[in-house]
């Protein structure tokens, strides 16, 4: 019996995953995209059909709603739902698969609107009412989080017997030719950044000034780049899952020109979240200025250059030390020809899709709420290599490390 595929978010990754699960459609089976918007879906559709010759449907939802969820998904008779809309809709769209007996998967997660905060909390208690449906969550199936999670756990299976340090690398040297733009949902993007650095080290984690701490990382295919340390979210069940991990710390590169927009936005109150009045009406800074910047799904005819994100590994094999680096190389115009979304919105749906059509085949099956680094990584690092994420492996010298200095 074909397998019945609901995708909801039209946004860049919505439109990878779209294409995505359409090039896998012996997998996907009859695949429909909802979203808020109809019309964005109605586009990605048309596009699908002229580059692959296969047909979606189109639905609209307003995923806030775990009603419209619920009818949407039982009309469509759904197995899995692929939750690529924003963070804020996660629970609203789990709540709606618990209550038809769907599997659900996202790539980024829970956090509050009205706090700029994300935690695996609240879905993380979901985690019984799933395994009382029987129905598996797959939570972070994106980049980071999501590969950089399969990384480690193929690091820890096939190089280490314990692994005591990981730093995540994360190099978007892609350039859109704006002085100012995000890779991906402003709102979502700028809340990250601007917030407190925080990371793990001897089982507390450790709190930063906003871009406080940084290293210089020789990308491989890109070249030395300054990378800041913040907090991101694929660190929070690492420390979990990963035993014997002593540090955990992620960096991500920015370019100078990102910085200082960033800094002036932040200083004269554009990144705030709270509404302020203006001429008798209340509006939220940051959801105005998402409204003034590029629409991220346009970035991609006009990005250039490569991104590179991988996960820098030291523990021990056999009592020696032992030090690994995993990475994977995307090009912005080499994705945007294959599925008309640039690197960032490509790194991010090819992984959604891999862990859709893993669980679909039950090769990564488990009812309950999980994280990528419980699952055998082999599937996916093969998938990975299959379907446009080659990756490559590294063993530095064991006493390689990151010259880490204030910034
Ligand atoms: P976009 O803003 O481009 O797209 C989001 C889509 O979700 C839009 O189509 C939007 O609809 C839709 N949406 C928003 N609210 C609702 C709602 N209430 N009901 C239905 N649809 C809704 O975001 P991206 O495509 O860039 O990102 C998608 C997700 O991927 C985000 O959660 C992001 O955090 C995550 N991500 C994860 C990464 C990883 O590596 N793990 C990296 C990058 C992103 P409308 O068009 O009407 O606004």
């Amino acid at each position: 019996m074909s397998n019945k595929t609901l995708i909801i978010g039209a946004g860049g990754v919505g439109n990878v995953v779209a294409f995505k699960c359409a090039m896998n459609a012996d997998t996907f089976g009859e695949i429909t995209l909802a979203s808020r918007t109809k019309s964005k879906c109605d586009v990605i559709a048309q596009n699908v059909k002229a580059k692959t010759g296969v047909t979606i449907n189109t639905a609209q939802v307003d995923a806030d709603s775990v009603e419209e969820l619920v009818a949407l998904i039982k009309e469509i008779e759904a197995d899995i739902v692929i939750n690529v809309a924003l963070p804020y809709q996660d629970l609203t769209i789990m709540d709606a698969c618990a209550a038809c007996q769907v599997d659900y998967l996202d790539t980024a997660n829970y956090e509050h609107p009205d706090e700029a905060k994300f935690e695996y909390k609240e879905q993380w208690a979901r985690d019984q009412l799933f395994r009382e449906q029987h129905i598996m969550g797959l939570l972070g199936s994106g980049f980071d989080p999501g590969v950089t999670n399969v990384f480690v756990a193929y690091a820890q299976k096939h190089y280490f017997d314990e692994i005591h340090t990981i730093d995540i690398l994360d190099c978007n040297a892609g350039d859109h030719g704006y002085p100012f733009a995000t890779n991906f949902n402003p709102e979502i993007n700028l809340r990250e950044v601007s917030a407190k650095g925080r990371y793990w080290e001897n089982g507390k984690w450790i709190e930063t000034e906003p871009m406080a701490i940084k290293q210089v990382w020789d990308y491989p295919e890109v070249g030395p780049k300054e990378s800041y340390l913040l907090y991101h979210e694929e660190m929070e069940s690492l420390v979990k899952n990963i035993p014997h991990l002593k540090r955990i710390r992620f960096f991500m590169t920015f370019g100078e020109s990102y910085l200082t927009h960033m800094r002036v936005l932040e200083n004269v109150g554009m990144l705030g979240i709270e509404p302020v009045e203006h001429q008798g009406q209340k509006i939220i800074p940051i959801e105005f200025l998402k409204t003034l910047l590029p629409d991220p799904a346009s970035l991609g005819p006009r990005t250039k250059g490569k991104t590179n994100i991988g996960v820098f590994v030291k523990g021990i094999k056999d009592g020696e030390p032992k030090t690994v680096y995993i990475y994977q190389v995307s090009d912005h115009e080499k994705c945007y020809e294959e599925v008309m979304s640039q690197a960032v919105s490509y790194t991010t749906g090819v992984p959604a899709m891999i862990g859709a059509k893993l669980m679909l085949e039950k090769k990564w099956y488990q009812e309950g709420v999980h994280n990528m680094e419980e699952f055998d990584p082999d599937p996916f690092m093969e998938e990975l290599n299959k379907q446009g994420l080659p990756w490559q492996v590294m063993e530095l010298d064991a006493d390689a490390s990151l010259e880490v200095k204030e910034a």
